[in-house]
């Protein structure tokens, strides 16, 4: 099956071509265009790439196109994109402002010309799905909850790649299938001990997510891509009584302090420096204070929500790292994991500063592993819309 999986940022459309047959996906070609100001262009010229290096001849040699959508509200999980999802798409962009127009706009514009090739949309709220409602409601009156006042959770197609893939590492073959084919059948009960696995995924943007056997039991991030941990340069977590407080005082419009909680708060505003970890961390080497108070609240909040997932799931088999802040800095590994002991998890410094991705970094008589798995979420995108086509094509 060949799945071209879209990217589209709000200036960008970027593109992987995979070939999948069962469990085994190629990545054929990747590319795309940057600085886009007509998406329907930067499409045409992408697929007339493609026919020119051989890999599809036409749109129509495609079995479909999976999107990463991010919030669809009430709709979620992996389903066949048709006008209802980009309306969705549309209803709920005020939540994820810089993701969602471009989704819609992508999915409209391969209907228009491609009808005949199916569009699969994996929302990024797909993996939490069966979070208990516990875990799901703000304590917000009834009429806010109706409108949609609830957690959703994102990240999806990274946390679900960690929860396979942690457990094929772990040797755990039974969660690993139950992983795999979760959108399609649901959770299912494994046979062996429960699978607890607390996944970090650390980027331009983060979160924390709980896993029991496969599903996710919990998250950190909640209504928005606001939420959660402090961001690159989105605030994360914020008392509720922030927002207006900091108007009546600063004297800010609605939009002037969405635009700095969305755009200019998290480990930017903490830093005063940067949004990258990287320069926030090289000035916090050189001595300044403000940067290194972003890594250490980040570090805080990071461990606070990994509390949080391991008293729920009652203990913790394996601490995962994803994304290119988890898979690069071995100090803020070693950060998180400091002082943990008394838990059972024990890092070995010395694996954690030079051994390769997806290898045990953590001691040999810790009771948790710890690993590095580098996040594919594209593969995951062509590897879920792969399972539906073929679901939907079996007799
Ligand atoms: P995005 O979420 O935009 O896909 P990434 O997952 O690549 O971005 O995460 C970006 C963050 O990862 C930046 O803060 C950067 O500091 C960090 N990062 C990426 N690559 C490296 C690297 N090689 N070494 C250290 N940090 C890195």
């Amino acid at each position: 099956m060949r799945i071209l999986v879209a990217n589209l940022g709000s200036t960008s459309f970027k593109y992987r071509l995979f070939s999948l047959e069962g469990e085994r996906a190629d990545l054929l070609a990747r590319g795309g265009h940057e600085r886009v100001t007509d998406y329907g262009a930067a499409i045409d010229q992408s697929l007339a790439d493609l026919a020119t290096a051989g890999h599809v001849r036409s749109a129509a040699d495609l079995d479909g196109v999976g999107f990463k959508t991010v919030l669809g509200g009430e709709l979620s999980g992996c389903l066949l994109a048709d006008e209802k999802v980009e309306q969705a798409l549309r209803a709920t962009a005020d939540l994820a402002p810089a993701h969602n127009p471009p989704y819609a706009e992508g999915l409209r514009i391969f209907r228009e010309r491609h009808p005949a090739v199916p569009r699969v949309a994996l929302f990024e709220t797909a993996f939490y799905q069966w979070v208990p409602d516990h875990a799901r409601r703000y304590a917000v009156p009834e009429s806010w909850f109706q409108a949609g006042i609830r957690r959703y959770g994102f990240h999806g197609a990274s946390h679900k790649f960690v929860a396979e893939r942690s457990a094929e590492l772990l040797g755990r073959a039974d969660v690993a299938a139950v992983a795999r084919r979760l959108y399609l059948d649901g959770p299912r009960p494994v046979r062996g001990a429960s699978l607890r696995i607390i996944s970090c995924h650390l980027g331009g943007s983060s979160s924390v997510t709980g896993i029991r056997d496969g599903v996710a039991i919990g998250t950190s991030m909640g209504l928005s891509p606001q939420s959660g941990l402090p961001q690159s340069n989105r605030v994360g977590d914020l008392d509720s009584a922030a927002l207006p407080c900091a108007m009546r005082r600063l004297g800010l419009t609605l939009e002037q302090a969405e635009k700095q909680l969305t755009k200019e708060g998290g480990l930017l505003a903490l830093s005063g420096k940067s949004n990258d970890l990287r320069d926030i961390r090289a000035a916090a080497v050189a001595g300044d204070a403000r940067a290194q108070l972003a890594i250490d609240t980040f570090v805080h909040s990071i461990r606070h929500w990994i509390g949080a997932f391991w008293l729920e799931l009652g203990g913790c088999d394996a601490l995962v790292f994803t994304a290119g802040i988890g898979e690069n800095n071995p100090w803020l590994r070693e950060a998180v994991c400091a002082g943990l002991s008394g838990l059972g998890l024990q890092l070995n410094l010395s694996a954690n500063a030079v051994e390769p991705p997806e290898t045990d970094l953590a001691a040999a008589d810790s009771t948790t592993r710890v690993l590095v798995i580098p996040a594919n979420e594209e593969l995951v995108v062509a590897r879920e819309a792969a399972r539906l086509l073929a679901a939907r094509r079996a007799p």
